[in-house]
């Protein structure tokens, strides 16, 4: 017999007839006349009951069904009386796929916390709330495409191993196939990379927004998607050494373009989550925080305040309110100075534009008061930053005379600026990290409780 999803089960339709339903068991309970069974498959959060009527299995029969274990059922499926769901099945085959030990299975107790199942990352995903979790992060991935899709923007695939640190936007992790144990040397002592697999030094990409711009500035508007790697040795519940990052880049943008389409995005994305995951997103509210889809409803109704880091630092100093790192003009924000505006100065979100040239990366579009750039951080409440980007510097010796300052090598930068010798154009973009949006709307506060693999210093495991 066919299988049936549970995901589609809950369809009036379907009552009276015989389905067939494969998954994991969440619990059994009942007694000697009436065995219930509630069975899970990682298509909803929902669970289906399946009800054993004790005079046609035996004791030994059901002995298997633990919590964990794999079982496949068929049986007729009629409107349930209990509270909280629709359908049952009344169990006429059982088929038992694999056990799952109650001594040993360590989801075997509800209950556990988020710090436990991060030990347990291989199983966690069974679990209602990292289920719901992932099942959010597929359709949120979904909504990304379908954005970027219907506005004509064409998905450009940019490298993972990349030889350029032009951005410093973190330290990069190292892809070498030399022999670690003996490196080759040069007569200055140093690595001499000339036997490494490219000839040279090379690393995982931080961002693919300068190989995103080579594409804007050929097909018109672009994104990339697909995962960063920073070997940033930082600690925080909003970091992780990989992550995905949608990095959009668009050629004839400027700077209140590149906000514009960063709102409507952003938006669309909350929005589809709302429309395609309400199950999982109710559950995530009842469970985990209360105001969650407040929270989310709130900023879809909201115009994001458009604001100067100049005007920001200002309220900052004003607010009187004590925060660990000092705010002065010219420090980078940390998060608690961007929570502040968001979450107790404008309670909305917030982009910050026209950032000091120093705390910004080279390729950003001077200002013509010398000192600020055209950057545009997006921040968000619980979150802090969730999107950076700017408008980009298209004048060819501007760019030159920034990369000269800052002392990146040159021989690495030609072929980037080769976009502003020829044909160049005003163009902008941004990045948006993903699994800091996936925190935002699932309202948890671990950023290794939102990607299936976390890494992390210290922890590459499964
Ligand atoms: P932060 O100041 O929070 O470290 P950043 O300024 O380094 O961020 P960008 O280089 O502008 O960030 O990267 C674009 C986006 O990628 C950020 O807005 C954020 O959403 C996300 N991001 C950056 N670093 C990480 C990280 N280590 N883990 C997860 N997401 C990240
Ligand atoms: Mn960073």
């Amino acid at each position: 017999m066919k299988r049936t999803r549970i995901a589609d089960i809950f369809n009036p339709a379907l009552i009276g007839t015989d389905v067939c339903v494969k998954g994991w068991v969440r619990t059994r309970r009942g007694n000697k006349h009436v065995q219930f069974v509630a069975l899970n498959d990682g298509s909803t959060i929902k669970n289906i009951q399946i009800v054993f009527d004790m005079s046609a299995f035996t004791d030994e029969q059901l002995k298997p069904i633990t919590t964990g274990a794999s079982i496949c059922v068929t049986g007729l499926l009629v409107e349930s009386m209990g509270k909280g769901q629709t359908a049952e099945i009344q169990a006429k085959t059982l088929e038992i796929y694999g056990t799952a030990d109650t001594e040993t299975y360590p989801l075997q107790k509800k209950g556990h916390t988020l710090e436990f199942l991060r030990e347990k990352a291989h199983l966690r995903m069974r679990t209602n709330t990292f289920g719901a979790i992932f099942r959010i992060r597929s359709i949120l991935a979904y909504a990304i495409h379908n954005f970027f899709n219907q506005k004509g923007f064409y998905y450009l695939h940019t490298p993972l191993i990349t030889e350029s640190d032009c951005e410093g936007a973190g330290a990069m992790f190292q892809v070498t196939t030399l022999n670690l144990a003996n490196l080759p040397k040069d007569e200055n002592g140093a690595v001499d990379y000339a036997g490494d697999f490219f000839g040279k030094p090379t690393a995982l990409t931080v961002s693919g927004q300068l190989e995103g711009e080579l594409g804007a500035t050929a097909l018109g508007q672009i994104y990339t998607f697909g995962p960063t790697f920073r070997a940033e040795n930082s600690n925080t519940p909003r970091h992780l050494a990989e992550f995905w990052m949608i990095e959009p880049e668009m050629a004839f943008y400027d700077i209140t373009d590149n906000m514009d389409l960063a709102e409507e995005f952003i938006k669309y994305c909350i929005r589809y989550a709302l429309d395609h995951a309400a199950d999982d997103i109710q559950f995530l509210n009842d469970m985990y925080d209360k105001e969650l889809i407040n929270r989310l409803k709130a900023v879809l109704e909201q115009d994001f305040v458009r604001l100067s880091y100049t005007e920001g630092v200002d309220i900052l100093l004003k607010s009187g309110k004590k925060f660990e790192y000092p705010v002065y003009w010219g420090a980078d924000l940390q998060s608690e100075h961007e929570r502040y505006l968001v979450e107790e100065h404008f309670k909305r979100p917030v982009i910050l534009t026209d950032y000091p040239k120093e705390i910004k990366a080279f390729y950003m579009k001077q200002n013509e008061d010398g000192k600020t750039v055209r950057a545009m951080d997006v921040l968000f409440p619980q979150i802090g930053e969730i999107i950076g980007g700017s408008e980009r510097e298209e004048n060819y010796d501007k760019l030159l005379t920034r990369i000269q300052e800052l002392n990146i090598p040159m021989k690495d930068m030609w072929w980037y600026l080769d976009t502003r010798r020829f044909g160049t154009v005003p163009h902008s973009g941004f990045g948006l990290g993903f699994e800091r949006l996936i925190l935002f709307v699932t309202g948890m506060t671990n950023i290794r409780d939102v990607i299936p693999f976390p890494r992390t210093p210290n922890n590459a495991e499964f």
